[in-house]
């Protein structure tokens, strides 16, 4: 693949390892988990088994302490051989991020070793029916009672819900100024008394990840679950969770359009008219409409690294390549995604197989924040020096 020399070698070595275990692991449960809509126990359990769980955490706490371009590689492998599984895992390892930046020594011996260690799987619960697809504006409430927050409110769209042991999730005080940005996160785990699951997922695409709703009803979350400082969470919000969640999701995505295409290079190649003997591919329209889809995917994986080498130096222009890459992946993921589905003809519509799933699950691409709407909305308004949000 282009770009590998340019890699270090940590993040080659990364790569390679999810590489080897999307192809003995999670490729063959890839159908079943989208036909029956089931979480990917065992592609999770294997990524733990060689260590990837703590792709994001530092060093001490035994993780491989890698950034953003070391998870876009990542994602990228999983996510071509299943959406679901890198959505799952891209969760996992944003959710791990945030919780690593600010650990206590607390935090650190009860969630970072144990990811590093491959015994806990983490995810992200940000989104809320009312304020959708604005992330960063949370209703969820909490106020401290003894040593514990209670916490009230409506979670959706909670990737591994109820099979993750924690969900990293947003919350804001009950009397706290709603300004965009202005909240906190608080570490829920599996089971906390006053969490319950609701509308189970019976998604459109994406189906293997269990992305459902979460009910917090005066929840008890011990108070030493709190991430950072209350009320500091701009900081997070920008710094942390946006950049990390951008990459993993366009890793992701990346990985799904890569998928479509290797899968209509071998269909050209493959197909052979019985009136020419030739194959699809041998016809120069068709060959051509193929090289602008390599290049398309091409130039996306380019910006997306780009993006990521940027955010792991902490460039100032990381925020508006990032924004760039994510609405640029969807893009891609859903072009080449429906052109890879006319490639390959009737055969390719006519089963449920890698062209359909590739096209169900790129749509989600659009809608998962921050959207392309608002990521092309948050670029304009860069460039025009006015407030992000
Ligand atoms: C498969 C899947 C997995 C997910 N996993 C998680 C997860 O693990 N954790 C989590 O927190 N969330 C998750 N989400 C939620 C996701 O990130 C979005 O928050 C959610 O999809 C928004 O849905 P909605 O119906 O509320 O959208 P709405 O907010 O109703 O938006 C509908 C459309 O309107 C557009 N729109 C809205 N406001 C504006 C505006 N001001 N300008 C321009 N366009 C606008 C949006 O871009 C979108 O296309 C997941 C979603 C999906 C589909």
């Amino acid at each position: 693949m282009p770009g590998e020399h340019s890699m270090p070698n940590d993040v080659l070595d990364v790569r390679e390892t999810a590489r080897r275990v999307a192809a003995a692991v999670i490729a063959p449960e890839a159908e079943a988990l989208d036909r029956d809509g089931l979480w990917p126990e065992k592609g999770m359990h294997a990524l733990a088994q060689v260590g990837l769980l703590g792709l994001t955490v530092n060093r001490q706490a035994g993780g491989h302490g890698l950034g953003m371009l070391a998870l876009a590689a990542a994602t990228e492998e999983i996510g071509r051989v299943c959406g679901s599984t890198g959505l799952v895992y891209g969760m996992h390892c944003v959710g791990a991020k945030v919780i690593d930046v600010g650990a206590t020594d607390d935090q650190t011996r009860r969630y970072l070793e144990p990811i590093a260690a491959g015994e806990h799987v983490t995810s992200l619960a940000l989104a809320e029916p009312g304020t959708g697809v604005h992330f960063y504006l949370p209703r969820a409430t909490f106020r401290r009672e003894g040593d514990a927050f209670v916490v009230n409110g409506h979670k959706s769209f909670v990737t591994s819900g109820g099979h993750a042991d924690s969900y990293v999730a947003s919350v804001v005080g009950e009397h706290a100024d709603l300004d965009p940005g202005t909240f906190s996160s608080l570490v829920v785990d599996h089971g906390t008394p006053g969490t319950s699951w609701t509308s189970p997922w019976d998604g459109f695409g994406m189906r293997g990840n269990s992305s459902c709703s979460l009910l917090l009803e005066d929840a008890r979350v011990p108070a030493p679950n709190l991430l950072g400082e209350e009320g500091d969470e701009t900081w997070y919000l920008f710094e942390v969770i946006a950049p990390y969640f951008i990459v993993a999701m366009s890793g992701t995505y990346l990985g799904i359009a890569r998928a479509a295409l290797e899968a209509t290079i071998e269909h050209l190649r493959s197909r052979v008219y019985s009136h020419t003997g030739e194959t699809l591919g041998a016809n120069d329209t068709i060959a051509h409409r193929l090289g602008e889809l390599w290049a398309t995917v091409e130039r996306t994986r380019q910006l997306l690294h780009h993006a990521a080498r940027l955010g792991d130096a902490g460039d100032p222009g990381a925020a508006l390549a990032l924004f760039a890459s994510k609405a640029e992946v969807a893009e891609t993921a859903v072009h080449v995604a429906n052109e890879a589905m006319t490639l390959s003809g009737g055969r390719g519509y006519a089963s449920n197989g890698v062209f359909a799933r590739s096209l169900r699950d790129a749509r989600a691409s659009h809608v998962m924040a921050p959207s392309t709407d608002l990521l092309k909305t948050w670029l304009g308004r860069s460039l025009l020096d006015l407030p992000l949000l």
